[in-house]
């Protein structure tokens, strides 16, 4: 036990949260960053005028606390997302990751539960348990390949208030039909269960990828998470949303702490929504090469899953560390998700792709003593 854990052991803390480890995607100094999934262009000159602007314009009134409704964020989340939503069916918080636990500290709790099926975001669990809720580890069928019947049976077994789904999924890329989503809402309707659908990768999915929001109307019990930190180039920025029922949204506003959303971090989002098209500009490029990615891997002899994300799970790794770490030493740092035999890289700008796949093909090439 390392002499820091040992202290943190001998605190007080909560019986739930002893020897857990925290949230600890590696932060590196590496020339190319493959392994959180932001987008790795930078912001472009025209937003980043817009942003500062909207940020001065909020700096003397810094005295004041902000919009704790964040009207106007709200009207432009809705007009982005469109389907006919409302800034009444809007809510937002610091990343998506805070938005999921506001759900949590809503609808979940002690004495109650919450299904994820692995392998999914490695967050799900995190949560439940800093919320106390019981985490149900479903099965993902491997790759996260849930048909419609098999999710809903496990829901409905499981008896679960909260229902995660991811899609596309992280770590695998996969989408999921809305048959799925469709299915799993029908079975949770006992348990009168809130189930999300987690969309932060929804604008890279392939053309004709349907999206649940299309699901919403008529079902005051789905969520449909989104974020600002993928496809909108603001990662930094911490904004996550949610589309849904308003009571779900006025649920929210019972556990959110007052004013959650700074003034600076809605400026900016303003700012970024009244230019999102300059900040989405980027995301057929960086399909283009999450494509790319999956048919080089293929070429190169190794298992990449199919994906609607802007990045790629492969396997037929006999030794991930060594890969992992020979990428490091090369300058490009991707992720070890904990699946034996894979591996997990974002889609970056084309030279930072050229630059992973090349030093990658030199690494399988090499004979190992
Ligand atoms: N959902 C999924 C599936 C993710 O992969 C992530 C980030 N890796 C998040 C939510 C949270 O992102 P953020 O808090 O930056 O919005």
């Amino acid at each position: 036990m390392s002499e820091q854990f040992e202290r943190l052991s001998r605190l007080p803390l909560r019986d739930d949260l002893r020897g857990k480890h925290p949230y600890g995607a590696p932060q590196l100094d590496v020339p190319i960053l493959l392994n959180v999934n932001e987008n790795t262009y930078g912001v472009p000159d025209e937003v980043r005028q817009a942003i500062i602007a909207a940020i001065c314009d909020e700096v003397g009134g810094l005295n004041r606390y902000p919009d704790r409704e964040f009207t106007e964020l709200r009207t432009n989340l809705a007009q982005y997302l469109g389907h006919g939503l409302t800034p009444d069916n809007l809510w937002a918080a610091n990343g998506s990751n805070e938005v999921l636990q506001h759900l949590l500290q809503a609808f979940g709790g002690p004495g109650r539960s919450a299904i994820g099926f692995p392998p999914t975001y490695s967050m799900y669990p995190l949560l439940a348990s800093s919320t106390g809720t019981r985490y149900i580890a479903g099965d993902g069928n491997g790759q996260f390949d849930l048909s419609a019947g098999d999710a809903a049976r496990q829901v409905r077994e499981s008896g679960a208030n909260i229902v995660f789904l991811c899609s596309p999924n992280n770590p695998t890329g996969s989408a999921l039909g809305l048959d799925v989503v469709e299915a799993v809402y029908e079975a949770s309707q006992d348990a009168q269960a809130i189930v999300i659908v987690d969309e932060a990768y929804a604008e890279f999915a392939h053309t004709g990828t349907a999206s649940a929001l299309t699901l919403l109307e008529g079902r005051e019990r789905l969520v449909v998470s989104r974020t600002m930190s993928k496809a909108f180039a603001m990662a930094g920025t911490r904004l996550g949303y949610l589309a849904s029922a308003p009571e779900v949204a006025d649920a929210l506003r019972l556990v959110r702490l007052p004013y959650h959303l700074s003034a600076v971090t809605q400026a900016t989002a303003n700012a970024a929504l009244t230019h999102s098209g300059k900040l989405l500009a980027n995301v057929e490029n960086i399909k283009a090469q999450r494509d790319r990615i999956v048919d080089s891997l293929r070429g190169m002899g190794l298992t990449p899953v199919a994906s609607d994300a802007n990045f790629v799970l492969f396997g037929g790794l006999e030794d991930p560390q060594r890969i992992w770490q020979g990428l490091l030493e090369a300058g490009v740092l991707i992720r070890d998700v904990g699946i034996p035999g894979h591996l997990r890289v974002t889609a970056g700008t084309e030279t930072e792709t050229t630059v992973f796949l090349g030093a990658l093909e030199a690494l399988l090439g090499e004979t190992v003593s």
